[in-house]
C-alpha cells in the first residue's frame, strides 16, 4: 500500500517592523565585502549590492530565506515551516544571527531551535547556522536555506555557467528557465555555479568540506528580467550545522568565480597524484570480450589481435571488458575469469603478454550494480543493496540487444561493508591477475543517492553516496597502491569529490559537441584532473578528437559488438546488417563516411603529436584563455602552462576552408609551431581546414 504523508504547510504572515524583532532599532544590520554590501532593512528585506548596485542586485525577504521540513519518525507525518513574526535578529561582530524555535503543530510546541547566520567569510557572504530538534519525535528532513527571491543583473549579455559534467554555458536566459543540480555527482560535479554580466558576475557556491549531497536551483523569472535561486540539504537527523553556502559578487569573468572555488577547496583537500604513464596516456581502447548476451568475440588469447588494433592507433593502454563468465556485467558481481574464453591461467598470460609489447591493461568492474538473478543478491542482498524510502530496492536494466531477455541489477550502497569489500575483493583479483588499473564503472556518474537502508554503515541516509563512496574509492586505491604504487584507478563520470581518490574519469564530457557543453569551467577550475571524453564508437572522428585535444582531454574508443570487431580488424564499414539485434549501434552513417584506414592514420598521428608534447597535452596546466589573445573566424584557441613555457593549441573548426588567425601572448615569444604529423610548420601560415596547430611560447 502506497503511504501516505501528512503536509502541513504554517506560513507565516506579513512580517513587517513591529514584528521584526530587532535587537537594536537603531543598530545597522549591515555586511561589507571589499566588492559588495549585504543589508537587511527595518521592513526585513535583505538587499545585496555590488558598488552601488548598477549591474548586479539581490533583494529577497528574509521572511522566505528558509524552508525547514519537520518530518514525525512516529507517524511520517511532515510540516513544512518559513520564518515567521518570531524571528530574532541580532548582530554581533560581522555575524547577523536570524533564530528561530518553538515551532507549533496541532497546537502543540515542538522544541526545536534553528539559528541563521549570515558573515563576511572570505570576502564572500557566508551563509551558514545550526538546527537542533529537542522533540522526542520530530527531526529535520530537510532544509532550504539561503533561498534567494530576485537577482537582477543589469546586462543584455547574461551567462550562466553550471557545473554538469564538465561545464556548461548558457546565454540565454529565457531558455535555461529553472534548473537544479545535485552535488556532488555528474550533472553537478562542483558545488558552485555563477551568473555574470559583460563585466562582473555572481558566485553561489557551497563550501562544505564534508561535501555532502545539495541540490542548487536557479530559475529566471521572464516577467521581472530576475533570478531566483535556493540551495536544498537533506538532514534526517535532530543536530544539523548548516554547511556554508557562500554568496559572492565580483568583477571580472568566471574564472574568478572558479579561481575563489579553488581556492576554498585547496584549504580542505589534496588531489591525488596520478601516477606518470596514467598520466601519459592517450586514453583506452575498451574492449569487450564477451557481451551481456553470451556473444564471445575474442577469447582471452586474442589479446595479441587486440594489440595490434591498439598499435594501429597508438592506444598504450587496453580496456578488457566483459571478461567474466556472464559477460559484460551478466551475473556480476561473479566475475572469476570464464574457463570457455581460457581460464585463470590464459587470462594471465593474454596480459603478460600485453606487457612484454609496451601496453598497460586495465579491466572492468562496476561500483553500483548487481545483477538480481545472482546468488550474490539472493544471499547478500539485504546486506548489500540501495533501499528507497519505502525500502524497496532500486531497479535499472539496460537493454542492449532485442532479442535477450534484459538483465534486471539492483543499485548497491557503498555505505554497505560488504559491498566496499565486494568490489575490493574484485579489485585484488583484478591485480593478482597483473593489471595495471582497475575500472569502476558508474561511480562519479552516480548523484548523491539516498540509501534508507538500516542494515549499512550511514548513519544517514545521504551518507550513502557522499562519505561511504568516498570510503569506498579510497579503500580500493590505497590497498592497490601497497602492492603497486603506480595502479591507477578509473571510474565513469566524474565530480569533485572524487578527484582525491581516482586517478582517471572516463565519459566526460557525455557530449563534447553538445548545445552548453563548456569544458572550459571544469578543465580550468582543476586543470590536473584527466577526463577522457566519451566515445562509444570503434572510430574517432576527426573533428571530435581535435575537439578533445584542444582540452586536453584524453580520448577513447569502443568495441563492443562483432560489428566493431569487423570495422577495427579488417576496415569492414559497418550495415544496419552488421548490427543485428543491437539496440545501442554506433553510428553507422558516420563510420561509413570516412575509409577506416584514415580515421585509423589520424588517430595514431593526433595521439603522437599529444605524446611528442606531452608537456602541453598531458602535464600542461589548463588556462583557457587567459592572457591569451586569439582572434580569427572559427577559431578556437586554449592555452597550456609549463613552467616558463606555453602551449597555445589552436583549431579550424571549418570543415572545408583554411583559415586565417593570430595568437599572441603578452610576455611572451613565439619559440615554435607544430601540427599533427609535421613537426615544425609556419607559425602564422593559414590553417588548415579541421587541423589543429600548437604554438610554444616561452616567457620573455
Ligand atoms: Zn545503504
Amino acid at each position: 500500500m502506497k503511504k501516505s504523508f501528512f503536509i502541513l504547510f504554517i506560513f507565516s504572515g506579513i512580517l513587517c517592523l513591529t514584528n521584526l524583532q530587532l535587537l537594536s532599532a537603531s543598530e545597522k544590520l549591515e555586511l561589507k565585502t571589499t566588492e559588495a554590501t549585504l543589508s537587511i532593512d527595518q521592513k526585513g528585506n535583505l538587499k545585496v549590492i555590488k558598488d552601488k548596485g548598477q549591474i548586479i542586485q539581490i533583494n529577497t525577504s528574509i521572511n522566505n530565506l528558509w524552508k525547514i521540513t519537520l518530518k514525525n519518525n512516529l507517524n511520517g507525518k511532515e510540516s513544512v515551516f518559513v520564518p515567521d513574526k518570531n524571528v530574532r535578529i541580532k548582530k554581533a561582530e560581522n555575524v547577523l544571527q536570524l533564530i528561530s524555535g518553538n515551532f507549533s503543530i496541532d497546537n502543540k510546541t515542538i522544541p526545536v531551535e534553528a539559528e541563521f547566520t549570515i558573515s563576511v567569510k572570505d570576502d564572500a557572504f557566508c551563509f551558514s547556522g545550526s538546527l537542533k530538534s529537542d522533540s522526542k519525535e520530530w527531526i529535520f528532513k530537510e532544509l532550504t536555506y539561503p533561498d534567494i527571491e530576485v537577482i537582477k543583473i543589469n546586462d543584455k549579455n547574461i551567462k550562466i555557467y553550471w557545473p554538469g559534467v564538465l561545464g556548461q554555458c548558457f546565454d540565454n536566459p529565457a531558455k535555461f528557465g529553472s534548473r537544479s543540480f545535485e552535488y556532488p555527482g555528474n550533472d553537478g560535479t562542483m558545488q558552485w555555479f555563477s551568473v555574470n554580466s559583460s563585466t562582473s558576475g555572481i558566485y553561489i557556491g557551497g563550501h562544505d568540506p564534508l561535501q555532502g549531497s545539495k541540490k542548487f536551483t536557479l530559475s529566471y523569472n521572464e516577467s521581472g528580467e530576475s533570478f531566483s535561486t535556493d540551495v536544498r540539504f537533506p538532514v534526517y537527523t535532530t543536530e544539523f550545522t548548516i554547511p556554508e553556502v557562500m554568496i559572492k559578487p565580483y568583477q571580472g569573468s568566471w574564472h574568478i568565480a572558479s579561481k575563489f572555488y579553488r581556492g576554498w577547496y585547496d584549504k580542505n583537500f589534496k588531489i591525488a597524484s596520478v601516477s606518470e604513464w596514467a598520466r601519459k596516456s592517450a586514453g583506452y581502447m575498451l574492449t569487450i570480450f564477451k557481451q551481456q548476451n553470451g556473444d564471445v568475440m575474442y577469447n582471452y588469447k586474442d589479446i595479441d589481435r587486440v594489440c595490434d588494433i591498439a598499435k594501429k592507433l597508438n592506444f598504450d593502454l587496453v580496456g578488457i571488458w566483459g571478461r567474466g563468465v556472464g559477460g559484460h556485467d551478466r551475473l556480476y558481481p561473479n566475475y572469476m575469469p570464464d574457463n570457455l574464453m581460457g581460464g585463470r591461467g590464459e587470462l594471465k598470460k593474454a596480459i603478460e603478454r600485453a606487457h612484454q609489447r609496451g601496453f598497460k591493461i586495465i579491466v572492468y568492474s562496476n561500483g553500483t550494480i548487481m545483477d538480481a538473478s545472482t546468488d550474490f543478491y539472493v544471499y547478500n542482498g539485504i546486506e548489500t543493496i540501495l533501499l528507497n524510502e519505502r525500502k524497496q530496492p532500486e531497479l535499472e536494466y539496460y537493454v542492449k540487444h532485442d532479442n535477450s531477455t534484459p538483465v534486471i541489477f539492483a543499485l548497491g550502497c557503498p555505505g554497505s561493508a560488504l559491498w566496499r569489500k565486494t568490489i575490493l575483493d574484485l579489485a585484488t583479483d583484478a591485480q593478482s591477475l597483473g593489471v595495471d588499473a582497475f575500472y569502476i564503472d558508474e561511480v562519479a556518474w552516480r548523484g548523491p543517492l539516498m540509501c534508507y537502508s538500516k542494515n549499512h554503515d550511514h548513519a544517514l541516509p545521504q551518507e550513502a553516496y557522499t562519505k561511504y563512496r568516498v570510503k569506498m574509492m579510497h579503500d580500493i586505491r590505497a590497498k592497490m597502491k601497497e602492492t603497486d604504487p603506480e595502479f591507477t584507478i578509473m571510474t565513469e563520470g566524474i565530480n569533485d569529490a572524487m578527484l582525491v581518490d581516482v586517478d582517471i574519469f572516463q565519459g566526460v564530457p557525455g557530449n563534447i559537441n553538445s548545445p552548453g557543453c563548456f569544458p572550459e569551467m571544469f578543465r580550468y577550475t582543476f586543470p590536473e584532473a584527466i577526463g577522457i571524453a566519451l566515445n562509444s564508437d570503434p572510430s574517432l572522428r576527426r573533428y571530435d578528437l581535435n575537439h578533445e585535444a584542444i582540452f586536453g582531454l584524453r580520448h577513447e574508443i569502443m568495441s563492443r559488438y562483432q560489428g566493431d570487431v569487423d570495422y577495427l580488424n579488417y576496415g569492414k564499414l559497418p550495415s544496419e546488417e552488421s548490427y543485428a539485434h543491437v539496440n545501442d549501434t554506433p553510428d553507422i552513417k558516420q563510420l561509413n563516411e570516412v575509409p577506416a584506414e584514415e580515421v585509423t592514420s589520424y588517430t595514431h598521428s593526433m595521439f603522437q603529436f599529444e605524446n611528442d608534447n606531452a608537456d602541453y597535452f598531458r602535464s600542461g596546466k589548463f588556462i583557457d584563455e587567459d592572457g591569451i589573445k586569439i582572434t580569427g573566424d572559427e577559431i578556437l584557441g586554449k592555452g597550456f602552462l609549463n613552467g616558463s613555457k606555453m602551449g597555445v593549441v589552436v583549431w579550424n573548426k571549418n570543415l572545408s576552408e583554411k583559415r586565417d588567425f593570430s595568437v599572441s601572448v603578452p610576455g611572451y615569444k613565439l619559440v615554435k609551431a607544430t601540427e599533427p604529423g609535421k613537426s615544425e610548420v609556419n607559425a602564422s601560415s593559414s590553417l588548415d581546414a579541421n587541423s589543429v596547430r600548437l604554438l610554444i611560447f616561452e616567457k620573455d
